[in-house]
């Protein structure tokens, strides 16, 4: 099985990430699609890579925490790092918009602009991209109708309702899904859940992020997206084994290249 999305180079586990990817193997989890950050997050999945080369897939990209947290000039080097190590990277991103007010800060100009560059260069490199969106959508929907990755990709960690998730399928991407559909107080996201169709659907963990409540303050670890696929079961009324399958499938469209 397959998390299509985690950090295993974030600092919080990097120095376990043996002891992380191990813990999933044995529970059935094998595949593991990174996020990218910014530089120094990238140097370290190349090491994590060169270890697990079939089971883990780089992602580059610069992330809008990041990009948010940095000047225009480190913005602007990085980006030309970035350009010289794009071809040999998996997937591309995380890329995306993030408005909350504790990210963004003074620095929205500046999340699009390089959201928009870094469009350019997946356009020009045709890679397919992974896409972070949070309190952005009318404007990230917007961009994305101009400027049209040919390889498409997904929006991880999708938490809103059926009617944004409805416009970003129109544009041809997949939606994946992690942690904040095991809060039972998420109606939103379980009624988008039972609709989505299940051909456009990926599970993720976000590790070490946002932990499933049954995790209580520890860490996350990408087997928990094991959990997310029963309650994906549970609201659709179908096996997990249905949901795994269908993921499987999602993702290995991505090419034989990739061996997902
Ligand atoms: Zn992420």
């Amino acid at each position: 099985m397959i998390d299509v999305h985690c950090h295993l180079a974030d600092p919080k586990i990097f120095s376990d990430f043996s002891g992380v990817i191990t813990r999933s193997v044995e529970k059935g989890v094998s595949k593991f699609i990174q996020g990218g950050v910014g530089p120094d997050d990238w140097n370290r999945q190349k090491e994590i890579k060169s270890k697990y080369p079939n089971e883990t897939f780089t992602c580059f990209g610069l992330h809008p925490y990041w990009i948010s947290s940095h000047s225009h000039g480190e913005c602007a080097e990085a980006l030309l790092d970035l350009e010289l190590i794009l071809g040999h990277t998996d997937f591309m991103g995380e890329l995306g918009l993030d408005f909350r007010e504790k990210i963004v800060g003074a620095k929205k100009a500046q999340q699009i602009l390089y959201f928009e560059k870094q469009l350019d260069m997946a356009v020009r490199f045709k890679k397919i991209v992974v896409f972070h969106f949070v309190r952005c959508h009318d404007k990230s929907i917007d961009i994305l109708n101009r400027i049209k990755p040919p390889l498409g990709g997904f929006v991880h960690a999708f938490n809103s309702d059926y009617k944004v998730a409805q416009k970003y399928l129109d544009l041809g991407l997949l939606l994946s899904v992690g942690g904040p559909l095991l809060r039972e107080n998420n109606r939103p996201l379980h009624e988008t859940i039972k609709k989505i169709p299940l051909d456009r659907l990926l599970l993720e963990s976000d590790s070490p992020d946002q932990a499933p409540p049954s995790r209580g303050v520890k860490l996350n670890e990408p087997w928990t997206v094991l959990e997310v696929a029963t309650k994906v079961a549970e609201l659709r009324g179908i096996t997990s084994e249905e949901v795994w399958d269908a993921v499987k499938r999602n993702s290995s469209q991505w090419g034989h290249s990739l061996n997902l």
